[in-house]
C-alpha cells in the first residue's frame, strides 16, 4: 500500500508536492483522487498524481482530507495532461485545468443545492391583463416558464428572486429545490441510417476497421466536399462503436454546436438519448457539473460538444471524431494552448481508440500530414446523388465603383440576383465578416483612422448610439463629425458592417423580409435558434450575418449566397490569411443548393486574381493546397516546420522590449541552429488593455524542442515583476 501521495495544488503553477498519507485513508487515495492538503498555514485544493511507497521529502506532512471518495481523473488523462504541459510548454497544473474542469474541482457544487422557479398555475385572463399592466417584466418571466414547460433554474433570471416576488404572492409560480431530470432539447424522433454510396460506404469500411482493430490504424482524415455525407458516414461509425461496446466523442465546431446539428445525431440515437450528453458552452455551472459526473460514471456513451469535449471523461473509447477539423476555435488562446484535434489524435493513440478528422477543407497541416503518411487519407469527392456544385461567380468592385462613382454595397449583379429569388420564393443568405455598423473611421482627406487609445485597433462605428467603439477592451466615446487631426469633415466609415448590409438591403428591397444575425443582435439568450426557426420555416427572405450563419446550417431553400466582401481577412498579418479566406468561402459556398433547387454564389471582392479566392471558385482544393504549400515552404512556414508564437507584455514600454530581446538571446544560445529565433517586434495589437506586447517567433523542426527550451530558458530567466510571457505552441492566431 503506498504510503505517501504526490499532489498539484489547484492554486500554484508550481511543481508536485509529497504528503503522507494517514492510515485511515490509505486504501482510498488513488491517482486522480481529490484531497486536501496542508500548506503553510492553510488547507488547500489538490489532486494526486502520482503515489509512493517512499518519500525524500524532508518533514513531509499528513494529507488533510480525501474529497470525493472515487478518483476524479482517470489515469490516461493525466497522461494526456502531462503530454500537453509538456508539448504546449505550460505548467502541468494549468493542463490540468482542462482536463478537470474549476466547476468539478469546486468541492461545494457537489453539495450545493440549485433552486428552480415552477409555475404553479397559469394566470387567468384578468389577472394576466392586471399583471402585464402594473409590471410588464413579470408578464415576461410567466410567458417564459409557459414556453418553457418545466421549472427554470433561478439563476436563469436576471434580478434573481427579487424580481420573482409578486408573482410568488400571487401563488402563481414556486421557487424551490426541485432536481428535475430534464433534456433541454426536449424529445427526438428516431431517425434511419441511410444507405450508403459507393464513396460513403468504403469510408464507413475504414473507420469500422480503425475501430475494431485500433492498433494498425492511422487517424483517418476524411477529405469530403460539404454535402458529400461525411455526417451519415460518422454516425454510422458512431454506431458501430456503440456495438462494439465502447464509447465516443464528437467534435464540432463551438459555432456548428447548433440545434440541428445536436437533433441530427439526438435523433440518429433516440433509442439511447440518456446516454448522449451534449456539452454547450452556455450550459450553467449546474448543469455543467451534472452532465460531467454523469459521463465520468459511464451515464453516456457518446459526448458531442466543442474544443473542450475533448477531455470528456469517458471510459472504452472507441471512436472520436473532429468535424471540420481546420476550424481555428478548436485552438485555445489561453493557457493550456491546446489544439483539440491534435490532442483527440493523441488521446487516440493513449487509448487505442479510432480518430476521424473530417472537413470539406482539411487543414494544410492536416493535408500535409495525410500527404506525408501519418494519417490515412479517405476522399468523398462528390455532393450526395451527384447533385452540382454550387456555382461561384466572382463580382469586381473596382468596376462597379468606377461606374458607380462611389462604394456599393450590394453590386448591379448581386442585386438581380437577389430580385429573382425573391420572385421564386426562394432564400438568400448574405455574409460579411464583421460586425457592427461599419469597420473604421477614416478621413477620406487625410487618411486618419479612429483609434482606440489602449489597444491601437480601429474603432468602430455603431450608428444605434453614434457612437465608436473598441472590441477589445470595451472603450467607447462619441463618432466625431470631423478628422480630429485635420479638421476635415470627411470622415466617414471605411468599410461596412452587417447593419449598413442590412440597410441597403431593406433600401433595395422594401417588401423583403430581411434579419440580421450577429453578436449584436443574436446578444439575447434563444434569439439564435429563433432566428434559425424562422428561416427554416420561410418566415425570412432575406438573412444578413457574420460567421455565425457560415457553417453547418442546413436549408434546403436556400439557392444563393453573396459574400458582400471577400476582402476581408485576406490582407492582413498573418500566413493562414489566404487558406482561412479560402476555407471561409468554400464553407459559405456550401450552405448554397443544399436543396433541389441548384445553388449559386456571388463573391463580391477588390481583388478577384487572389488565388484563393480563384481556387474557391473552382472548387479546386487540390489546386489551392499545391499553390500554396508552395509559398509555405518556400518561406519555411508550417506545416514545412513547426512554429512557435511568444508574446511578451508589460505596461512599460522599454522593460517589455529589453526581456523580449534578453529572451531572444537566451534562446538563440539555447536552440541548435536549425531552429530560427526571430527578432522581437511589437505585435500587429501593439498594445491592448494599455500593455505593450511583443512577438518572438520560433520556427524548427521539432515542437517539443523548441518547447523544452522555453521552459528551461524561461525558468532561469528573472522576469521583471509586472512582465508576462505567453507561450503558444502551433500558434494560429497571430495578433
Ligand atoms: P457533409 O457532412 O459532408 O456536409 P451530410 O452528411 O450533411 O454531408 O450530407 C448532406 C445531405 O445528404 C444530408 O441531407 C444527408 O441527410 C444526405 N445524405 C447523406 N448521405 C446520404 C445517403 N447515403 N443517401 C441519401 N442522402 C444522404
Ligand atoms: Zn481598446
Amino acid at each position: 500500500m503506498p504510503e505517501f501521495a504526490r499532489v498539484l495544488l489547484d492554486q500554484s503553477a508550481g511543481k508536485p508536492l509529497d504528503y503522507r498519507i494517514p492510515e485511515p485513508l490509505r486504501d482510498r487515495v488513488f491517482v486522480g483522487s481529490r484531497v486536501r492538503v496542508p500548506l503553510r498555514t492553510r488547507v488547500v485544493l489538490a489532486t494526486v498524481v502520482e503515489t509512493l511507497a517512499t518519500s525524500d521529502t524532508p518533514g513531509v506532512r499528513d494529507l488533510a482530507e480525501l474529497v470525493n471518495d472515487d478518483a476524479l481523473v482517470r489515469p490516461t488523462l493525466l497522461r494526456l495532461a502531462r503530454w500537453m504541459a509538456d508539448y504546449y510548454c505550460c505548467p502541468e497544473e494549468t493542463a490540468l485545468r482542462a482536463v478537470l474542469p474549476v466547476v468539478i474541482r469546486k468541492a461545494e457544487v457537489t453539495h450545493k443545492e440549485r433552486l428552480f422557479v415552477s409555475l404553479e398555475r397559469p394566470p387567468t385572463a384578468d389577472e394576466r391583463a392586471e399583471i402585464a399592466r402594473r409590471a410588464p417584466r413579470q408578464i415576461e418571466t410567466l410567458d417564459r416558464l409557459l414556453a418553457a414547460g418545466v421549472p427554470v433554474e433561478l439563476a436563469e433570471f436576471p434580478g434573481g428572486r427579487a424580481a420573482l416576488r409578486g408573482l410568488e404572492k400571487r401563488g402563481l409560480v414556486s421557487v424551490g429545490l426541485q432536481r428535475v431530470a430534464r433534456d433541454p432539447e426536449g424529445q427526438y424522433l428516431p431517425s434511419q441510417d441511410l444507405t450508403l454510396n459507393a464513396e460513403q460506404a468504403a469510408a464507413l469500411q475504414v473507420v469500422c476497421d480503425a475501430i475494431d482493430d485500433p492498433s494498425a490504424a492511422k487517424p483517418i482524415l476524411l477529405h469530403g466536399v460539404t454535402g458529400s455525407g461525411k455526417t451519415e458516414v460518422y454516425l454510422q461509425g458512431l454506431r458501430h462503436a456503440l456495438a462494439a461496446g465502447k464509447s465516443a466523442i464528437v467534435l464540432v465546431p463551438e459555432i456548428s454546436l447548433t440545434p440541428q446539428t445536436v437533433e441530427r445525431f439526438k435523433s440518429r440515437f433516440a433509442d439511447i438519448q440518456g446516454q448522449v450528453a451534449v456539452l454547450h458552452s452556455h450550459l450553467s455551472e449546474g448543469e455543467r457539473h451534472d452532465e460531467w459526473h454523469k459521463i465520468h460514471s459511464g451515464g453516456a456513451r457518446i459526448v458531442i460538444g466543442a474544443r473542450s469535449a475533448i477531455f470528456a471523461p469517458l471510459e472504452n473509447l472507441g471512436l472520436i471524431v473532429v468535424d471540420e477539423e481546420h476550424e481555428n476555435s478548436y485552438k485555445q488562446d489561453e493557457a493550456p494552448r491546446y489544439h483539440a484535434r491534435d490532442v483527440a489524435v493523441y488521446r487516440g493513440a493513449l487509448e487505442g481508440c479510432a480518430v476521424v478528422l473530417g472537413s470539406a477543407t482539411p487543414a494544410l497541416e492536416s493535408f500535409h500530414n495525410a500527404r506525408t503518411g501519418k494519417y490515412r487519407l479517405v476522399d468523398l469527392p462528390a455532393r450526395i446523388d451527384d447533385r452540382d456544385m454550387p456555382l461561384i461567380r466572382v463580382v469586381d468592385l473596382r468596376l462597379q465603383n468606377r461606374q458607380k462613382g462611389q462604394p456599393q454595397v450590394l453590386s448591379a449583379m448581386l442585386c438581380a440576383a437577389i430580385e429573382r429569388r425573391l420572385a421564386a420564393g426562394q432564400q438568400t443568405i448574405l455574409f460579411l465578416n464583421r460586425r457592427g455598423y461599419s469597420s473604421a473611421l477614416m478621413c477620406q482627406a487625410c487618411g486618419h483612422v479612429a483609434q482606440c487609445p489602449n489597444c491601437s485597433v480601429a474603432l468602430t462605428y455603431h450608428r444605434d448610439d453614434e457612437r465608436i467603439r473598441c472590441h477589445l477592451c470595451g472603450h467607447a466615446e462619441r463618432a466625431p463629425h470631423k478628422c480630429p487631426s485635420c479638421r476635415d469633415p470627411g470622415i466617414r466609415h471605411a468599410g461596412f458592417g452587417t447593419q449598413k448590409v442590412e440597410e441597403s438591403v431593406r433600401r433595395v428591397f422594401p417588401a423583403a423580409r430581411v434579419t440580421r444575425m450577429d453578436a449584436d443582435t443574436m446578444a439575447r439568450k434563444g434569439s439564435y435558434r429563433d432566428t434559425l426557426d424562422q428561416f427554416q420555416a420561410r418566415k425570412i427572405d432575406i438573412l444578413v450575418g457574420t460567421q455565425m450563419i457560415a457553417k453547418g446550417l442546413h436549408f434546403p431553400n436556400v439557392t444563393l449566397v453573396g459574400i458582400v466582401n471577400a476582402d476581408i481577412g485576406l490582407h492582413m498579418a498573418d500566413f493562414r490569411a489566404g487558406e482561412r479566406t479560402f476555407q471561409l468561402l468554400t464553407q459559405v459556398a456550401g450552405r448554397a443548393g443544399r436543396g433541389d433547387a441548384a445553388g449559386e454564389v456571388l463573391v463580391q471582392t477588390f481583388t478577384p486574381a487572389h488565388p484563393a479566392i480563384q481556387h474557391a471558385r473552382h472548387h479546386d482544393f487540390l489546386g489551392f493546397w499545391e499553390q500554396e504549400s508552395e509559398f509555405r515552404r518556400a518561406f519555411g512556414h508550417p506545416p514545412f516546420a513547426r512554429f512557435v508564437l511568444v508574446t511578451v507584455r508589460g505596461e512599460n514600454l522599454e522593460r517589455t522590449e529589453f526581456t523580449a530581446q534578453t529572451l531572444a538571446r537566451r534562446l538563440r544560445e539555447a536552440l541548435p541552429a536549425e531552429v530560427t529565433v526571430g527578432d522581437p517586434a511589437p505585435a500587429p495589437l501593439a498594445r491592448v488593455k494599455s500593455e505593450h506586447r511583443f512577438h518572438l517567433g520560433l520556427r524548427g523542426p521539432s515542437a517539443p524542442r523548441m518547447s523544452r527550451a522555453l521552459r528551461s530558458v524561461l525558468a532561469a530567466l528573472t522576469l521583471p515583476r509586472e512582465i508576462r510571457v505567453a507561450v503558444d505552441v502551433d500558434a494560429l492566431h497571430l495578433l
